[in-house]
């Protein structure tokens, strides 16, 4: 019996040790240790010794038994660390590889366009302005000096909401926002930039939807040499300082006397070219003194304030600076187009 005892140890522990993972582990546990095991069948055959024999049997049974279940104790420990070790090296994260590239954003050229114009205007005392884009008829014309039935409103083809309400045709329904939010009293020095709309066909330089960056002045003693001034600061900022412009005699009914404004040819430097059309100049933006009517229909005295208005039109800026030829890229949102623009 004690040889047999012996023997079943040996053997347990040689299958142990050639267990490859813990289900083979387990089964030779079940096996050897299980109540239907061989230790078991070999302690029920105690009943056939002497006295004597009982107890020493009984307690190398029981060694055999502790030192077969401290060897699968032993064997799981490391079955179980081998297996971590495997999962580790599995799911490794190699940091030199190279990371996947993300796609970013990159600003709109129109967005650019007015941050740098915003940036310009505030350096010289502007403040920034907005407005909303479904607008009164009274912002949008009649406090600009273009009452109920006035010829000058056909200029520009409306899109309306209601007789009352429409999308506003130009920023300047934010000039006569924050004029009358004045009340009449102090200066004023604003820049509006937003999005305008017209019942225009599109086509490569018409748009029903384009942005504009509206700019006024109100004080006391404001001249058309402060206008030319600050529109000359502008041009030099946005296209070269070797730049030049040039007003022309125009007609807008909320400024008297109004000009469009032309900048000399970048491409041929005046000479004339296709881009100028053989003109060496380029029209930009239209502009005039604030009309005596709409100062006084915002509440200022027209004899003590006087105030300059210019409209500067953005894809104009965007398409004069980047060479665009068509407005509907901006609008179009072509990812190969759009990226061209791209900061780096
Ligand atoms: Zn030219």
């Amino acid at each position: 019996m004690k040889e047999r005892l012996q023997e079943l140890q040996q053997e347990a522990i040689v299958k142990i040790d050639d267990s490859k993972d813990l289900k083979a582990l387990n089964d030779v546990r079940v096996a050897y240790l299980g109540k239907k095991g061989p230790i078991t069948e070999v302690l029920r055959g105690m009943g056939k010794l002497s006295a004597e024999e009982r107890p020493v049997m009984g307690a190398l049974a029981n060694e055999v038994r502790e030192a077969i279940a401290s060897k699968i104790e032993e064997k799981q420990a490391a079955l179980e660390a081998e297996e971590i070790n495997r999962k580790l090296a599995s799911e490794t994260i190699d940091v030199t590889l190279p990371g996947r590239p993300v796609k970013v954003g990159t600003h709109h050229p129109l967005t650019s366009v007015i941050e740098e114009v915003e940036d310009l205007f505030l350096g010289m005392g502007y403040e920034v302005a907005e407005g909303p884009e479904v607008e009164q008829d009274y912002y949008n014309f009649e406090a600009l000096n273009l009452p109920k039935g006035h010829p000058a409103r056909d200029m520009q083809d409306t899109f309306y909401i209601t007789e009352e309400t429409l999308l506003r045709t130009h920023t300047s329904t934010v000039q006569a926002r924050v004029m009358n939010g004045n009340e009449g009293k102090g200066p004023i020095k604003i820049i509006c930039p937003g999005k305008v709309y017209r019942r225009d066909d599109d086509d490569a330089t018409h748009s029903h939807q384009f942005m504009q960056i509206e700019g006024l002045v109100v004080d006391e003693n404001i001249r058309m040499s402060d206008l030319k001034g600050t529109l000359e600061v502008f041009v030099k900022k946005m296209f070269g300082a070797e730049r030049e412009i040039r007003l022309r005699p125009s007609f807008f009914p909320f400024t008297e006397p109004s000009v469009e404004v032309d900048v000399s040819c970048a491409k041929c430097g005046g000479k004339g070219c296709n881009v100028c059309k053989q003109t060496g100049w380029i029209e930009i933006l239209g502009a005039g003194m604030v009309h005596p009517n709409v100062l006084e229909m915002a509440g200022y005295d027209s004899k003590k304030y006087r105030g300059f208005a210019f409209g500067i039109g953005v894809e104009r800026i965007a398409m004069l600076k980047h060479g665009v030829d068509d407005i509907r890229h901006f609008y179009t949102n072509d990812a190969r187009f759009l990226n061209q623009f791209k900061q780096v």
